[in-house]
Formats: structure tokens, sequence, C-alpha cells
């Protein structure tokens, strides 16, 4: 079996999709899927509205369980449209790579991280759309929930799409953007791969265009920490209450061997402060 044959049996937290079918979404390829039922009406089809569109996010959790954003407060500024990428230690180590638009976070899962090496392509998984406010959400998902395990802000910025008609873009399985992140910048492309023979998750690559930001600089082990709170993955469990050694398995070792070694690097929590990073606050 190909690495991407037995990708697409994974959802985005590496779990195996055993008994889950998953249905395509004609409309632009990303999958709408587990328990529920396939998109009901033509309209809902469309993904008019974001409400529709995070279904899906929200049937795979439990809110009262969770610290993670139910959606729709819809607290945007104006200044272009958000980008993120999130490091999470789940059953798999991955980063989940999110652009705003229409209202949610369009989602892929990208086992390795994002390479500015052109010459490198990363696998990149659709996923279900994420509320907006899931940008900020920096913390422990509970063991035994959606995706339990350590989640990291890596990076953050905004990013400017190169066609008017992103929808149109996705559709045709070809994205073309710029992101202005804090670790990521200058031109990128999504692309999708031939889906699998059933038709089950959607292969996307992420690819770094050639431009003045292009680097062969392994930037998920020389820039491990949080783009919001300076934190490791181990850091962050260790804060929020989650599996410290999991999530540590998931910082480079020589960072948590300097840990060990001297402990009095451990970053200290801030008092009161909570697992979720207001976007309203400049991050530094
Ligand atoms: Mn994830």
């Amino acid at each position: 079996m190909s690495i991407e044959a037995s990708l697409n049996l994974l959802d985005d937290h590496g779990n195996r999709l055993a008994s889950k079918q998953f249905i395509r979404d004609k409309r632009c390829g990303r999958t709408v899927g587990g328990s529920g039922p396939a998109l009901p009406t033509p309209r809902a089809a469309r993904y008019t509205s974001s409400q529709v569109a995070l279904a899906e996010y929200r049937r795979k959790r439990r809110f009262g369980v969770t610290p993670e954003p139910a959606g729709g407060k819809q607290r945007r500024r104006a200044r272009g449209l958000l980008y993120v990428v999130q490091k999470h230690r789940a059953s798999h180590l991955h980063y989940d790579f999110r652009l705003e638009w229409n209202g949610v976070l369009l989602s892929w899962a990208v086992p390795k991280g994002p390479s500015p090496d052109p010459a490198v392509k990363r696998l990149a998984m659709a996923v279900e759309d994420h509320p907006l406010e899931y940008a900020s959400f920096e913390g422990v998902i509970p063991e035994g929930e959606y995706g339990g395990g350590t989640v990291m802000v890596w990076d953050r910025g905004t990013w400017t799409p190169d066609v008017a008609d992103v929808d149109a873009a996705v559709q045709k399985g070809e994205l073309k953007f710029a992101l202005q992140g804090q670790k990521l910048s200058g031109s990128w492309v999504l692309v999708r791969t031939r889906s699998s023979p059933r038709g089950n998750k959607p292969a996307w690559l992420l690819i770094k265009h050639r431009d003045a930001a292009v680097s062969t600089e392994d930037i998920a082990t020389t820039e491990p920490r949080s783009a919001v709170s300076g934190r490791l993955l181990a850091e962050i469990a260790w804060h929020e209450g989650g599996d410290v050694a999991k999530a540590a398995s998931g910082d480079p070792p020589g960072e948590i061997r300097k840990l060990i070694a001297k402990p009095s690097l451990v970053r200290q929590r801030r008092r009161g402060k909570r697992a979720v990073w207001h976007s309203s606050k400049p991050a530094r």
C-alpha cells in the first residue's frame, strides 16, 4: 500500500477510519461524513453559511468536555484573512494548516508540517472546516475526546489568495496564495492529487513556490515554539493539565534535553491565562 493510500485511511488525527463512511462533497472535493447524513439540501451543499460548514466540526466534538471553541462568535477584525498553523500532538503529530474563507477556516492536516523548500512537497489531507475562533486555540484536548492531545499555535498571520474566486480554485484542486506569517511567508500552492479509489480523504500537496522566502531550513525543528506564547508542546501540556510525556514526544529532543538539564528554563504559566488566546491581543 502506498503512503498516500495508507494515509487516506486515517482521519486528521491519525485514527483509522475503520467503519466510518466518508462522502465526497462534489462541490469542492472536501469531505463531509462521520456518522451523520450527507448534506441534505442544495442550499446546504453549497456551503452558503458557516453554520452549515461547521456541522461536521461540531458533530465530532463534545463542547462541555473539550476546551475547543464551538464557533459562531464571528468576532473578526478587518485586517486581511487569517492564517494559522496549529501543531497538534494527537494520535500522531501533525500540523493543521488553516486559511480563513467565507467565515470559517479551510483546513488541511499536514503530517510533516510545511517546508519552505520548493523541492519538498508535503502531503496535506483536507479536513473539516473549523470555526474562526479556533485560530486562537492553544491548549489541551482531553484524552478520549476527538483529537485528544496538545495543540500549539505554531504560526499565524494573514494570507492573500492569488485569485478572487477561492471556492473555484479549491474545487479545481489548485489554490495559489501568499502567506504573511511569523514563520512562513511568500508564495505557496496547495494542489489536490488524484483521490483514492474509494474516494475517501482528498490528498493535497503543500508546496513552496520559488521566491525570496525559500529556504532549505527544517523550520519545524529550528522553530519549534508557539508563535503566541513561546511555549513548547511539553510546556503547554504541563500548564494545561495534559499528558506532558506525550506532548514532549512532539518537541525536538534537543529542546527537551535542555529543559531537563536546566528546569529553570521551563516557562512559567501566566496567572489566569486561559487556554484560548484572543486574537484581539497582538501575539508576541
Ligand atoms: Mn489536528
